[in-house]
């Protein structure tokens, strides 16, 4: 990679910047916040391990975990004044407790009275809490009443006040309590001085921003919600700060590069035109004049092509990447994942083989002979069109003459890979993003790019109908799935996310998919997919899906982005509630891409045994088929964005960022950002956000 021309900065507040700033003395790196979780009273290693894979590997970590909401208020009340699902407090004493498990679900549940009456209190996945629970014992719990008894969803036990106003709630997980996060977030806050501040005083005062200790106290233990609300945005203030220096440094390096101007198109793509089998929507038809527009210009284009999930975004790909060929030049397309690129492949190249435009393959999986072989066509020229994964960025891979670039999901490449292949090239860059965001926005989270928006999907598109389906009733979602099959169409079966090896992963999903051939899927046949297989097993696989020789694909993740088939029209996807927003819609958006009524049903337990944050999601899911919405939820409940999604270089870009709301914030991060030097006390941010840029082929 070559080095990063800084900006040359204008003045902050109007004086004159000096050439270079003072760097501030690195401050002494807290060794307390530094340390390992597990150094934090109460947790242990196996603890320990599960924060790790909720994020929190050190003490630090706890402080930058966005609260997801904070405990209305709610009133103290006795047993008898119970009524419907109404959150309350209940101060009780523990008459008897007993555990049980249901599948991976261990149930705690105790009989506790109080002066008006007795209601049986229940707890999931906090068994060590049985010990705890001794008759007589007095205690202060929060929660619901239901027809079962009393859900607990907080407690207070040896004089701790979790049962409070106010009280942040953390994205607990099955595995990881409330009681336990809370521990960590209160033992953390212990050090929060440390945290230093690296956004210099001036503009602290001109943005009238708090101390970045005080915005993460106030973050966690809130007074009142408006402080909490000035908290998130000063920590807000300091992501989109720092995203805009970082802009402002590619930006750059970008403006000195030149690219060759393609012209007009001509009869190639009048062909192509011609070739497909629908009218191109008024969106594809815009973002393709656009394009077109770019591609005639010295200036390298760089332009965002964003559609939500089957809003026909390859089809306008293809005609840039023909707009190469047609000057006998080269186009490639990068996709973020071997399966992505492979369904890439299959559709690009069946549109191509009429044109007589040659497609070529490449990916790290091909065997060394296959590999070379591609890159000999890439060198020569004669792979006119190539579709590939990071493999197409590594060294050895040297394109005769690329003029158009097209990166898929871009979010998921971090930065660096993203500049990798246009590197010592400029060819003109055609970015595809599903995750919808405004416009606005888009321009101050990737830059100066253009966007195109392909806002509405072909019109003959139905929103897909989702369900949540209770376990006990799956079979009905079979028989379901079975009617679509006997109508000629096809089906997924999605199977559980494990977190295991993927071989594992693979292995489980070849015995669902053999134990549905022999029960629910008897008389079709059933085809599984998964990443052990062999590129050319997969490929075969996807191939006999889309000529319909299989009925059902069965399917881990893998076929989570890009797989294409129309006429499969239901989805079901199993225990639901183990996925992430995100990924369900990805999911999803496998169906619903021809003229009929599409169907996706979330099978998982019932609401009583999910936490909480895994039924919002599947609520989310089915309120909604849009995707910016599903984006905002999906920060609400996790809280936090991957939206440039530099996740490769450990950077949880956007986590205190609210989409819609913070519109104004941003206007002013922008503005401070073009008064800021980048050699400022911000650099180091700024280096980290960029990330692994230098050492991209090292790893
Ligand atoms: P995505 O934006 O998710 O990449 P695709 O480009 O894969 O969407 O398109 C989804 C499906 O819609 C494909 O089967 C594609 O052939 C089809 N499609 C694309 N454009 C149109 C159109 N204008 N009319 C009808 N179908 C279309
Ligand atoms: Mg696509």
């Amino acid at each position: 990679m070559g080095t990063i021309t800084r900006a040359r900065t204008r003045g902050f507040a109007g004086g004159d910047a000096p050439e270079r700033w003072p760097r501030p003395r690195s401050a002494p790196r807290s060794d307390r916040l530094a340390a390992p979780v597990d150094s934090v009273q109460g947790v242990g290693p196996t603890i320990a391990r599960r924060l790790a894979k909720l994020g929190l590997a050190t003490v630090e970590d706890a402080l930058w975990q966005r609260p997801r909401r904070y405990e209305e208020p709610a009133p103290t009340k006795h047993i008898s004044e119970l009524f419907g699902d109404e959150e309350a407090v209940i101060e009780v004493v523990v008459r008897s407790a007993t555990s049980r498990r249901r599948g991976r679900l261990k149930i705690l549940s105790a009989r506790v009275a109080d002066e008006t009456g007795e209601i049986r209190a229940t707890w999931f996945n906090q068994p060590w809490l049985e010990a705890k629970l001794v008759p007589g014992t007095v205690l202060r719990i929060r929660g619901r009443a239901n027809r079962h008894g009393f859900a607990v969803s907080s407690y207070d036990l040896d004089g701790d006040a979790e049962t409070g106003d106010l009280a942040p709630v953390y994205p607990a997980t099955e595995d990881v309590a409330q009681k336990t996060l809370r521990n960590v977030h209160a033992q953390a806050l212990g050090f929060v001085r440390d945290v230093g501040d690296d956004l210099p005083a001036v503009v602290l005062a001109a943005e009238r921003l708090p101390l970045r200790a005080d915005a993460l106290a106030a973050l966690h233990r809130p007074r009142s919600l408006p402080e909490a609300e000035a908290g998130r945005n000063r920590l807000a203030f300091d992501e989109l700060l720092v995203l805009r220096l970082a802009l402002l440094r590619t930006a750059a390096t970008r403006a000195s590069a030149s690219a060759q101007r393609l012209g007009a198109p001509g009869e190639l793509l009048d062909r192509y035109r011609a070739s497909l089998p629908f009218t191109l929507t008024a969106d594809q038809e815009r973002a393709m004049t656009e394009i077109d527009a770019d591609l005639d210009r010295e200036v390298p284009m760089q332009r965002l092509l964003q559609g939500d999930v089957g809003s026909g975004k390859t089809v306008v790909a293809l005609h840039a990447l023909l707009r190469a060929v047609e000057v006998g030049r080269q186009g490639a397309l990068m996709a973020p994942t071997e399966t992505l690129a492979e369904q890439h492949f299959l559709t690009i190249d069946e549109l191509c083989a009429p044109l007589g435009v040659r497609v070529t393959l490449l990916t790290s999986s091909l065997r060394a002979k296959e590999h070379a072989a591609a890159r000999r066509l890439i060198a020569s020229g004669d792979a006119q069109i190539v579709v590939g994964t990071h493999a197409l960025i590594e060294k050895e891979v040297d394109f005769s003459d690329l003029a158009v670039a097209v990166v898929d999901e871009q979010h998921r490449f971090g930065v660096a890979q993203r500049t990798a292949l246009v590197e010592g090239r400029s060819p003109h860059v055609l970015h595809l993003t599903a995750t919808p965001i405004p416009r606005t926005l888009a321009l101050t989270v990737y830059g100066d790019l253009d966007v195109s928006e392909l806002a509405l999907p072909p019109a003959d598109r139905r929103p897909i109908v989702t369900a949540w389906v209770t376990d006990d009733r799956s079979s009905e979602a079979y028989s379901r799935l079975c009617r679509h099959l006997d109508d000629g169409r096809q089906a997924y079966v999605v199977c559980p996310l494990i977190e295991a090896s993927e071989t594992r992963v693979a292995r489980a999903a070849e015995e669902e998919a053999e134990r549905l051939r022999t029960a629910e899927l008897r008389s079709y046949r059933v085809g599984c997919l998964h990443g052990r297989l062999r590129p050319a097993e997969r490929r075969a696989v996807m191939a006999s899906f889309k000529a319909r020789e299989l009925d059902v694909l069965v399917s881990t993740t893998v076929i989570e982005v890009g797989v294409d088939v129309p006429n499969a029209t239901i989805m079901i996807v199993q225990e639901a509630d183990r996925f992430g927003l995100a990924q369900l819609h990805q999911l999803r958006g496998r169906v619903g891409r021809g003229a009929e009524q599409s169907y996706c049903l979330l099978v998982s337990r019932p609401r009583e045994e999910l936490s909480e944050t895994a039924s919002d999601r599947l609520d989310a899911m089915v309120a909604t088929t849009d995707g910016f919405e599903l984006a905002e939820r999906d920060l609400e409940i996790r809280g936090e964005g991957q939206l440039l999604g530099a996740r490769q270089s450990g950077y949880s870009d956007l986590r205190f960022v609210r989409l819609r709301r913070d519109q104004d914030l941003l206007e002013r991060a922008r503005d401070v950002s073009r008064a800021l030097p980048d050699e400022g006390l911000l650099a180091p941010a700024v280096d980290r956000l960029l990330g692994d840029a230098d050492h991209l082929g090292e790893s």
